[in-house]
């Protein structure tokens, strides 16, 4: 196994295991993180342009079938875990703590910046839809999750924040963010930036 090398074609770098970087037996070091960024070793992470139409004939079609059993259903289960998820300390740092904290905080996120779960289903269904459209990409779960998190995790990034922090010795304090997304941006790079944490 020394001299193994990465199974992504065109790459001849050693994988991470016989590189005494980790534990991956088939995949390089770079191609390990590329999978943990956007949910694939190699394909990358869709533009919010090519998304756009997708979501927007998902977000039509969830309309004209609101009344759909399912898709009631979801919709509650959904706004359910939005209303469940919590308060959320803007300080707190999610490095280290379990995946359920970090999903539980990421959707408390959603909410305060006022994301309605229509909004995260058209999301789902425009971004599977548009895997299935994509010759040459995969459908594989994680790819699919990842995405998904992904395009959401935009939305709640927009240019200008407001929540409530949470103040365990008074009344909420509010908070605002006035961050501009890197979208004076290079032509050709990802307008809205990556998911990083
Ligand atoms: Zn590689």
């Amino acid at each position: 196994m020394t001299d193994a090398r990465c199974a992504i074609p065109g790459c001849s770098r050693p994988t991470a295991f016989s590189a005494g970087k980790g534990l991956a037996r088939h995949h390089c070091r770079y191609h390990v993180q590329h999978k943990a960024r956007h949910g694939s070793h190699w394909h990358g992470t869709y533009l919010a342009a090519d998304l756009k139409p997708y979501i927007s004939a998902a977000a039509d079609w969830l309309r004209a079938h609101h009344q759909d059993p399912l898709v009631a259903a979801a919709w509650s289960d959904l706004q359910y875990v939005l209303a469940s998820a919590g308060r959320i300390d803007p300080a707190t740092n999610l490095r280290g703590q379990p995946a359920k904290y970090r999903a539980r905080v990421a959707f408390a996120r959603l909410r305060e910046a006022g994301i309605s779960p229509d909004r995260l289903m058209a999301i789902y269904i425009g971004v599977s839809a548009l895997i299935e459209d994509d010759y040459g990409s995969h459908r594989t779960e994680e790819f699919r999750t990842v995405q998904a998190a992904k395009a959401a995790h935009r939305l709640a990034s927009g240019t200008h924040r407001r929540w409530e922090m949470w103040n365990p010795l008074g009344p909420s304090v509010p908070v605002e963010l006035h961050a501009y997304p890197r979208c004076q941006a290079t032509p050709g790079t990802d307008p809205l930036g990556d998911m990083k944490n």
